[in-house]
């Protein structure tokens, strides 16, 4: 019977629909199942639901053997007993190609191979998918009918996608059941003097820096913390005050050193929370009352841990998180003070060996007297995700994971880790299975990693020559070598609270000078686009006196607070045409809702200009943009371009207001989507807007760094991308494979779409055909 096509269209439509939910139940599935048959069962249960299919079975690859691992149809006594050589039966075919095997009434292909008592004779249409994990095959997942079906291209593709998903659900899921097997045999556990529990081989955490490192543990000793500090009879108030004063003097010196330490190192930025503790320690309030306590009769240890301990736990009630993370800063103080009591200076922290180094917590000063070459990884059980060991460990590219509970208690000095911190996991004495796997995924990683650096000095280019521009988002100081290593073609946004963050107050015009024109040094003959200050929402400085606010994301923020601040907003703005005289720097303001914004900002500009020129400063001209980060901004783009030279879509604000959804809620996640069509829709309108007036156009939040929204932006026809430095080689690898008509036409299509999910189902295809 010949169907109309709308039927088609319609059966299409729903195969695409049920092959999207069932992915994202599978995703599910993986999460709930305990064990890898378990989760196998579950997965074929679902597929042969959705696919309407009577049998879906998985084999897996075991010792050059297709065994099968898993089954709905088939008979339940088959599972682990049919066995398959790598090029037997419709399954071994499947193996051998590498490819999708879709037979009608497979008892009379030649490939066919009986198994006695599978069932298999009640089957009359075969479709076999090749599970596979980066270039190794794993197994295959078999598709069986009663009743002879012809399954649609989009029911193929379907299932290839899943295939692909699964391949890396059955890959971890079976590193995951090996582990367990392994571990809770009493062999493996080396730890079982250290533990309670011997069957814990594996630690888990949160992510604090994402990458994978393996070697031997490197425990710090637990510090003295301020709170443990014992008592003795001080001789008399005067000499407790002059060896406190004493322990004072030694403090900063010790301070003094480590920001020296870290400056060279890291930078000064990273540096600048020792330049905080020494304000800290000349405070007189905090010196005051110390001495206070010594004059009343305690001794000097005890009044440093009396008053340091009431800051500590003053700053841990704090609601904003950046604050109760400065209780740690004032520990570090604390325990500086004591020292300096005991006669004790620190010094550098030696690593006999390259270590995974594993620790309760890591005050400032021992990340900045740790021998960084030598850590390969941190595993903390403190949490602190904005904690200074993180941020440094961030720095340093070095993976870690944080809120590891037990850490320091189960794992001893020398065991062999690996520590995963992206998927939150830390093997201890892993398995020669899970190592071997490990070390071949270091290797492809390197591999990849050492193809990839081709791209460096190659231009972003599509295979017929379209030329985009791929700039760096940076923060750090540090991360100018990152973007330079990555082979950025300058910054498209370099966000100044960062500097702002990790001092104590504001920093005055002549330090922002200095941190603003090394990094336009970083960058010779490239564009540095400077972005003013953007608190407020969840960034707040810890001295500035920031009002309660119900709703901070609409509250006062961004450009509004540096307008009410104006003093501030003129030293930030002179710092910035000071660093111009050191290259090409470009000048934005983040969160633009207004036309008197803009003017009040141009204002401030030609007062700071009519400043330094007083001053003597000869400066060049600055082009003067606006972040496109609200929908009005969106609205009065044609308006805008009036007054700006350029325009940078800042996505990671701009779906949140778009959506009304909070980018930092795990609750309303699945509502801010990237690709939802109101934001696509948002970006042509501006790329429509700046290509009549004549304007830049540079789109600098997170989804230029995600390869699938890149090929649609691409293809929209943005031309300036501002992305994290490490997804350089990516995108270009990418863009290097695909023609700019390809994308133009993938654009346009998606464009059309009217779900996000539909969005992403089409360009993951339209990805995956074109390699
Ligand atoms: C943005 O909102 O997309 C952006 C780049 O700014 P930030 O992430 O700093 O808010
Ligand atoms: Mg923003």
């Amino acid at each position: 019977m010949v169907q109309p096509q709308s039927f088609y269209d319609n059966d299409d439509a729903k195969h695409e629909r049920i092959g999207l939910a069932t992915l994202e139940d599978i995703s599910k599935l993986i999460l709930q199942s305990r064990g890898l048959e378990q989760t196998l069962l579950n997965i074929v249960r679902l597929v042969a639901d959705r696919m309407e299919t009577e049998a879906c079975s998985i084999y897996l690859c075991e010792e050059d053997r297709l065994v099968l691992r898993a089954t709905i149809g088939l008979s339940p006594e088959s599972v682990g007993r049919i066995s398959l050589g790598l090029s037997e039966g419709l399954i071994g075919y499947t193996a051998e190609t590498r490819s999708v095997v879709n037979v009608g009434e497979p008892q009379s292909h030649p490939r066919f191979h009986y198994v006695v008592n599978s069932n298999e004779e009640l089957y009359h249409s075969f479709l076999g998918i090749p599970l596979s994990d980066r270039q190794r095959l794993i197994g295959v997942m078999a598709i069986q009918t009663v009743e002879p079906r012809e399954f649609s291209a989009i029911e193929i593709s379907t299932l290839t996608t899943i295939g692909f998903q699964l391949s890396s659900i059955v890959h971890s899921a079976h590193l995951m059941d090996r582990l367990q097997r392994d571990s809770a045999t009493p062999s493996s556990s080396a730890l079982a003097s250290k533990t309670t529990d011997p069957t814990s081989a594996m630690l888990k955490g949160e992510l604090g820096f994402g990458g994978v490192a393996m070697g031997p543990a490197y425990l710090i000793d637990e510090h003295l913390g301020v709170a443990e500090i014992g008592d003795y009879c001080p001789v008399s108030p005067d000499v407790e005050l002059e060896r406190f004063a004493e322990a004072v003097e030694k403090a900063k010196i010790e301070t003094l050193c480590l920001e020296k330490r870290i400056a060279q190192k890291l930078g000064e930025d990273d540096a600048a929370i020792f330049h905080s503790h020494l304000m800290i320690l000349q405070d007189r309030v905090l010196i005051d009352k110390i001495r206070l306590l010594i004059q009343d009769g305690r001794s000097a240890t005890v009044a440093i841990k009396h008053v340091i301990s009431e800051y500590v736990e003053t700053f841990r009630q704090m609601e904003d998180p950046y604050l109760r993370d400065r209780a740690t800063d004032m520990e570090d103080i604390g325990r500086r003070l004591v020292a300096g009591m005991c006669g004790q200076a620190r010094e550098v922290i030696q690593l006999p060996y390259a270590a995974i180094v594993v620790a309760k917590q890591l005050l400032p000063s021992d990340i900045a007297l740790l021998d960084h070459a030598r850590i390969l990884g941190l595993v903390l059980e403190a949490s602190d995700s904005n904690g200074h060991a993180v941020i440094v460990a961030k720095s340093l590219g070095i993976p870690t994971l944080i809120g590891v509970a037990g850490a320091t208690r189960r794992i001893e000095a020398g065991v062999e880790l690996i520590l995963d911190s992206a998927s939150g996991s830390l093997h201890i004495q892993p398995a020669d299975e899970i190592r071997r796997e490990y070390q071949r995924l270091e290797l492809d990683g390197r591999r990849q990693q050492a193809e990839l650096q081709q791209y460096k000095d190659r231009a972003a280019v599509t295979l017929d020559g379209t030329k985009v521009k791929l700039l760096a988002n940076i923060g750090l100081l540090s991360d100018v070598a990152i973007a330079q290593q990555y082979g950025a073609e300058g910054v498209g946004l370099y966000r100044t609270e960062l500097p702002y963050m990790a001092r104590s107050s504001f920093p005055d015009r002549q330090t922002q000078y200095q941190i603003y024109s090394s990094v336009v040094e970083g960058f010779p003959n490239q564009t540095v686009t400077i972005r003013t200050l953007d608190i407020g929402g969840d960034k707040m400085l810890p001295y500035f006196d920031a009002p309660k606010e119900l709703n901070p994301f609409l509250g006062w923020r961004s450009v509004r607070v540096s307008l009410d601040q104006r003093e501030m907003f003129l030293a930030q703005i002179e710092a910035v045409l000071m660093a111009a005289t050191h290259g090409d720097v470009r000048l934005m303001f983040p969160m633009v809702t207004n036309m008197e914004e803009i003017i009040a900002c141009k204002e401030v500009v030609a007062e700071a200009k009519q400043n330094l020129a007083a001053q003597g400063w000869e400066i060049p001209n600055v082009p003067l943009g606006v972040m496109v980060e609200v929908p009005a901004a969106i609205m009065m783009a044609d308006h805008f371009a009036d007054e700006v030279d350029f325009f940078a879509l800042g996505t990671n604000d701009l779906i949140q207001y778009l959506l009304a959804a909070d980018r930092g809620n795990p609750a309303v996640h699945h509502y801010y989507d990237s690709l939802h069509p109101a934001v696509l829709s948002a970006i042509a309108h501006m790329v429509s807007v700046t290509g009549r007036r004549g304007k830049g156009l540079c789109i600098c939040g997170e989804m230029a760094s995600d390869p699938e929204c890149f090929a649609i932006l691409v293809g929209m026809g943005l031309r300036e991308f501002s992305v994290s430095s490490p997804s350089i080689f990516e995108l270009k690898a990418m863009l290097g494979k695909l023609k700019i008509d390809q994308l133009c036409e993938l654009a346009a299509d998606v464009l059309k779409l009217s779900s996000g999910k539909q969005i992403r189902a089409q360009v993951a295809k339209f990805l995956q055909s074109s390699g």
